[in-house]
């Protein structure tokens, strides 16, 4: 430990973000980082325990506490504390491939179960994190270096999401010559097309492919597998293939109205803007747009609240932002102590910057929508909405929903986005290749592996676990190329 009595003398700072009137002129990322030496001494607030929590991936209470990559967490953040910024890269480099990606998206796991916060504020694991990429970026550290030696053995990956591409990164360290298929134009999955430009700016992205492309992983961007390549042909041409294409398939809201024109999937909303933004810089408008709309996003989650930041952007006249469940305690309940993941009400960026723009929170709780409403052209002019109550079934223990009789009600709306979770895998994909699925079609591994039913054939990511998070589809992606590996050599010995 660099400095045992640094979590005594200093007060947890975090990255400072700019302004909710300066942010939300543009789509730009807008935390700005501390100095070196500020860094330094967040870094030397950590107390080194003997028991990392923050650095475990421990299911505590049916949730992930720590780490899920299990980062060396304490060991990098001694070496921020002794200007090590290289050796920190080095040690942060050998459990995560993308810390660029989850030092700004990650909702920081390790930080939830960080022993500061058991009775403080935690460690700024996550900002540490993003000092140590970052530095190794700017220094030139964060480069190419390509295997020396080829096996000779050919890897099909199907997905450029994060699971995708930390197992083709993992897999092209050990020598392996692996192909990266994507249906879309740009490489990233979700992290592209999901995850708006002010969370995680592209050329982030972009600057991490090149590298990878330097070290020789080739990208194959507009191949749809299943439609325009098929499972036979990828078998004549590779010795391995890893299914990694996400569980994109979304939640519907099925009630009358429907079918009205101006309700969309919250993906497909963002990704019009993102792709917008990079293609034209948003000029042109060929995309959907919230502009001077009142908006009604469908779902209190992460992406709803991107929706929501993304709306605000756009100029959107009002923003709803309804959640069924109700709303979550301030602070950690008793039966939800540390290290489990807290089950408290987050604020997030879009929120905030909605709260601020039209003087209240957007989010409205225990809500869902009945009906949506249409004009004699079919567009969109509203939604009746419905409170919600939650009754105890004495017999199974569990919370069963109701409809509070009465309390509906009509809003305006002239723009619905639907951000009500994933389904799982899609079925042209997965039939194409005959994977078995479980009953939420996620692809099975057998007995717990990353091996599927066909031959040869292995799967990673949100498609095999369901809709989760970054840090995870890296993890799952890493434990499945050691698993391609190892059936590929005999052994495996990841770099
Ligand atoms: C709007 C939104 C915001 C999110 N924000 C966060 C966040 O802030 N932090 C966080 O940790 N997690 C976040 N998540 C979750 C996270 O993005 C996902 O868990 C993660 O990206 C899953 O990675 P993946 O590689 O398994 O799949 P994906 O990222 O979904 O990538 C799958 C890729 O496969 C491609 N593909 C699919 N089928 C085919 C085919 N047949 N042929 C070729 N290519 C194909 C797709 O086009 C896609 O590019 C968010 C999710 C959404 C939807
Ligand atoms: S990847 Fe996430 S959980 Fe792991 S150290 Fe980074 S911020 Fe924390």
């Amino acid at each position: 430990m660099g400095k045992p009595t640094g979590f005594l003398e200093y007060k947890r700072e975090e990255t400072r973000a700019f302004s909710v009137k300066e942010r939300i002129k543009n789509y730009n990322e807008f935390h700005e980082a501390l100095p070196i030496e500020e860094r330094r001494k967040q870094a030397s607030r950590c107390m080194e325990c003997g028991v990392p929590f923050c650095q475990s991936g421990m299911n505590i209470g049916g949730m992930i506490s720590g780490c899920p990559l299990n980062n060396l967490i304490p060991e990098w953040n001694d070496l921020i504390y002794r200007n090590s910024m290289e050796e920190a890269y080095r040690r942060l480099r050998m459990t995560n491939n993308f810390p660029e990606f989850t030092s700004r998206v990650c909702p920081a796991l390790c930080e939830k179960a960080c022993t500061c916060s058991a009775n403080g504020d935690a460690v700024t694991v996550r900002n540490n994190e993003y000092s140590i990429v970052e530095t190794a970026y700017q220094n030139g550290w964060a480069k190419a270096e390509p295997p020396e030696v080829r096996t000779g053995k050919k890897v099909a990956v199907i997905g450029s999401g994060p699971s995708g591409l930390a197992a083709a990164d993992q897999l092209n360290r050990r020598g392996h010559s692996v192909t990266v298929f994507e249906r879309s134009d740009r490489v990233g999955g979700l992290l592209m097309y999901g995850i708006p430009n002010m969370k995680l700016d592209k050329s982030v992205i972009n600057r991490r492919i090149d590298i990878m492309k330097a070290e020789g992983v080739e990208f194959k961007t507009g191949v749809d597998v299943g439609k325009n390549i098929s499972l036979k042909e990828l078998k004549k041409d590779y010795d391995r293939i890893i299914l990694a294409c996400g569980a994109s398939n979304p939640r519907d809201i099925k009630v009358d109205g429907r079918d009205a024109e101006g309700i969309y999937f919250a993906v497909d909303f963002l990704k019009s803007t993102t792709k917008a933004l990079l293609d034209c810089g948003l000029k042109g408008g060929n995309y959907i747009s919230a502009k001077d709309k009142d908006v009604v996003v469908i779902g209190g989650g992460d992406t709803g609240n991107d929706c929501v930041g993304t709306c605000v952007r756009h100029g959107a006249k009002s923003i709803l932002q309804l959640e069924m469940m109700p709303k979550l305690p301030d602070k950690r309940a008793e039966n939800n102590p540390w290290p489990q993941w807290p089950r408290v009400c987050k604020t997030d960026y879009g929120q905030e910057e909605a709260a601020e723009v039209y003087g209240t929170d957007p989010r409205i709780y225990q809500t869902t929508v009945k009906k949506f409403l249409k004009d004699k052209n079919g567009k969109l002019k509203g939604a009746v909405l419905v409170n919600l109550s939650f009754e105890k079934d004495e017999t199974t223990g569990r919370m069963n929903m109701k409809e509070v009789e009465g309390s509906e009600y009509e809003v305006e709306a002239g723009l619905v986005l639907i951000a009500a979770g994933f389904l799982g895998s899609e079925n042209y994909i997965t039939s194409a290749f005959g994977v078995e699925l479980d009953g939420r079609t996620n692809v099975i591994g057998q007995n717990d592996s990353h091996k599927t039913n066909v031959e040869n054939v292995f799967t990673a990511g949100d498609m095999h676990s369901g809709q989760s998070l970054v840090v995870r589809a890296i993890r799952d992606g890493r434990d499945c190329a050691r698993e391609v590996d190892e059936s590929l050599m005999g052994y495996s010995n990841p770099v």
